[in-house]
């Protein structure tokens, strides 16, 4: 009995396996055809000034709505995307997007765009992002490139390069995630950024955690020596909001605020009125 089960068990871990494997390949298949017949779509989130409580930014998320598995998340597909050699196309498709949405929405300084790392190694990005942004008429200076700490993993020599050729264009560089890699501090050290984003992960130990405010402050604080700007993602509830901005926090994303939608300018979820009453700038600013 105690071999059948172990073969058993042996048989379901192997078709475990293939499950994965061919699952994968569907997907593969599946998004290749969802790009090509335009069934993918963008939404944005909005960014918000800590101190006037006004949009100033959004960031552009790609959202995949498969017909029978609903809602597939970027993080499962992004991956795919990549490895189908996808990623280029699905790329620049979500930057034109971007460029094109927030150059109809004057109040927004910038519009935030993810970069996979396999995006920016490829030896033609910048002149992939300088056509999207002749085609869209955006200028440089409202885009914001978020990258993480991947991107210098997999791109030894020609991540410097890069970067230098991207902020002399005028584009703006985020480092995204910060916190959850390897040497964030190494890398703020070694390149130039112009924003770093903390981790959701930081923001959620912000009162659940005796040290997770000490740990935000000292990054605000070390950001800002540097003279970075600062966002905190991933903001949910009104005690992080007012810890944040008495950090000096210059940015707040999550949904407490909103989330992501068509409209990039869209606050959907603020709850409370406390805010208003302290900001009177966030009237509604449902410009689309
Ligand atoms: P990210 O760039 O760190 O984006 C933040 C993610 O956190 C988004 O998930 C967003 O919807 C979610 N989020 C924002 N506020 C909150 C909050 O208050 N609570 C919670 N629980 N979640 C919040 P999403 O859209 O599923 O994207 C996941 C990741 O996929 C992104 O992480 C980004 O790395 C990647 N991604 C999304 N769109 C693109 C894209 O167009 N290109 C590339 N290369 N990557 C993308
Ligand atoms: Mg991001
Ligand atoms: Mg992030
Ligand atoms: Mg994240």
């Amino acid at each position: 009995k105690a071999k059948e089960s172990g073969r058993g068990r042996a048989l379901a871990f192997e078709s475990d396996m293939e499950r994965e494997v061919r699952e994968r390949r569907e997907l593969e298949a599946d998004l290749r055809e969802a790009f090509e017949y335009g069934r993918l779509s963008v939404e944005f989130q909005p960014i918000v000034d800590s101190r006037s409580g006004k949009v100033v930014s959004s960031e552009v998320l790609v959202r995949w709505f498969h017909p029978t598995r609903g809602e597939v998340t970027p993080n499962t597909f992004i991956p795919i995307a990549e490895h189908a050699g996808l990623i280029l196309p699905l790329g620049n498709w979500v930057l034109r997007k971007a460029c094109a949405a927030a150059a109809q929405c004057p109040e927004l300084e910038s519009v935030a765009v993810n970069l996979s790392p396999v995006q920016f190694m490829d030896p033609n990005l910048v002149g992939h992002i300088t056509s999207v942004l002749d085609e869209t008429g955006f200028p440089p200076e409202r885009l914001v490139l978020e990258i993480t700490e991947s991107v210098f993993l997999r791109d030894f020599g020609s991540a410097p390069d890069k970067l230098e050729k991207l902020r002399d264009l005028g584009i703006k560089i985020s480092l995204d995630d910060f916190g959850t890699g390897y040497s964030s501090l190494s890398y703020l050290r070694q390149y130039k950024f112009d924003k770093i984003k903390i981790d959701k992960s930081f923001v959620d130990e912000i009162g659940e955690r005796s040290d997770g405010l000490a740990i935000i402050s000292a990054v605000i604080a070390l950001a800002h020596n540097l003279g970075l700007e600062v966002t905190a993602e991933g903001v949910e509830r009104q005690f992080q909001v007012e810890a944040l901005r008495t950090l000096g926090c210059d940015t707040l994303q999550g949904y407490y605020f909103g989330k992501p939608h068509a409209n990039p300018m869209k606050i959907t979820q603020v709850s409370s009125e406390d805010w208003e009453d302290r900001s009177p700038s966030t009237a509604p600013q449902n410009s689309l």
